[in-house]
């Protein structure tokens, strides 16, 4: 008998229809004998439904009460499935998030999993329940309701999975797997039989949503089993290991990732002395805004250019600073961009292959694309682009770098 954590994303329990269809999916499973624990997210578009009633309130909602509403998307599909499964005559309970006891700490619309009350839950198994419980959702110490972040219901799972020491966690979605890079944008795609919780980490922090970042960071740090599967396609999915591969074919690249979600700023000609970096990035830290990239250039005349990215979401604070920076240190100008986009390649091969990132630079070149921004790591070489080239960007790296799948029909 295995104790199964199985959380069901925004689509999968997106009509009545498919809450139906999960509920005899988890009646299957446990009659088979398995204790399980499931998850769900909000029915598909509700949290964006929820989020923009609450700015036709306030533009920046207020982050509680913000919280207060966003998380009902849960508490409703919860109750749904909880009732499909007493429908099939399988004992079901739900929980919110508060009921369980996911205690958080007190960062509303991002707040981070502190501990897990799992008494009424193991109590509830042992009485043969399916324990329904609500994604995306905690409490804090106040009792106030806190949310996990878009995504979070990933890391409801996962977190459960680790506090219960479960056999296994299944992330199911309406993709199966985790594939080489989001088979939406690249039909070519394959999907991964493995992929290591380090290359998943940097493929979800470089803009693979398809786990989010925190699920994963679990995940790895208690050891859970955590497995990417389609919701109603049976199929191995994909697994998230820690074992760095046995196989002696290890592919260099393992996926490319993407997004849309940064902007560029630059500060031109500012005198190139000591503690140039800290005069522009202090004052954007001290505004709690997080920095990517950095480039900095040094001009002939003793002056440098200085360039950075930050979340758009925060693109108009940084360079409202930045232009007041630019006065104070008497730099010649302070311009952004919003249109760009940052491509990645992922791949543990890379560490015993020279010559990757100049294999990556090389297949831009061939489709003229010009590169802005590069950073790489151990395991990872990103570029920032024009935002329109991207998905032109993405295909041609994936085959450069020899991803795509055979041709239907072809050997
Ligand atoms: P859910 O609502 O089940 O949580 P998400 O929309 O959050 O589902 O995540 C699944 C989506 O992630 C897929 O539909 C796919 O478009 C996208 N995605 C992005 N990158 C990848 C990838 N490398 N592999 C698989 N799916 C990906
Ligand atoms: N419903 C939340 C969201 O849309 C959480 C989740 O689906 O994981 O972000
Ligand atoms: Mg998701």
């Amino acid at each position: 008998m295995a104790l199964i954590v199985q959380k069901f994303g925004g689509t999968s329990v997106g009509t009545v229809e498919r809450i139906e269809q999960v509920a005899e999916k988890v009646k299957r499973f446990h009659e088979a004998g398995d204790q399980i624990v499931v998850v769900v997210s909000a029915m598909s578009g509700e949290t964006n439904r929820l989020i923009g009633l609450a700015k036709q309130i306030m533009e920046q909602p207020d982050p509680r009460e913000l919280d207060v509403m966003v998380s009902t998307g849960e508490q409703v599909t919860i109750g749904l499935l909880s009732m499909a499964l007493l429908k099939r005559g399988v004992q079901a309970v739900s929980y919110t998030g508060s009921q369980v006891r996911i205690l958080t700490d007190s960062a509303h619309t991002k707040a981070r999993i502190q501990q897990i009350d799992d008494a009424r839950i193991r109590a509830d198994l042992k009485a043969r329940k399916v324990v329904v419980v609500a994604g995306f959702q905690g409490v804090d110490e106040q009792g106030n309701i806190t949310t996990l972040g878009r995504g979070g219901s990933d890391t409801t799972g996962v977190a459960l999975a680790a506090a219960l020491k479960a056999d296994e966690c299944q992330i199911y979605t309406d993709v199966d797997g985790v594939y080489t890079t989001d088979p939406r944008v690249v039909p070519q795609a394959q999907r991964l039989d493995k992929i290591t919780f380090e290359e998943m980490l940097e493929m979800a922090s470089l803009g693979s949503k398809v786990l989010q970042i925190r699920s994963v960071e679990f995940a790895g740090k208690y050891n859970v089993p955590l497995r990417v599967l389609h919701s109603f396609q049976e199929g191995p999915g994909t697994l998230i290991t820690l074992d760095e591969e046995e196989s002696m074919e290890q592919p260099i690249i393992s996926g490319i990732a993407f997004n849309r979600d940064e902007a560029k700023l630059t500060i031109r000609g500012v005198p190139d002395t000591p503690g140039v970096a800290f005069k522009i990035l202090g004052p954007i830290s001290a505004a709690n805004i997080e920095v990517d990239m950095i480039v900095q250039n040094v001009a002939h005349d003793n002056t440098t250019d200085f360039t950075f990215t930050v979340h758009r979401n925060d693109y108009q604070a940084a360079l409202e600073i930045l232009k007041r920076t630019g006065v104070e240190i008497g730099a010649r100008e302070s311009v952004g961009d919003i249109k760009i986009a940052k491509v990645s390649i992922v791949g543990v091969g890379m560490r015993s292959h020279a010559g990757v990132a100049s294999q990556m630079f090389e297949a831009l070149a061939k489709e003229s694309i010009n590169i802005q921004m590069i950073s790489t790591s151990e395991i990872k070489v990103s570029v920032v682009i024009e935002e329109k080239y991207l998905e032109l960007a993405v295909r041609a790296l994936h085959t450069a770098f020899e991803l795509d799948a055979p041709a239907r029909g072809a050997e």
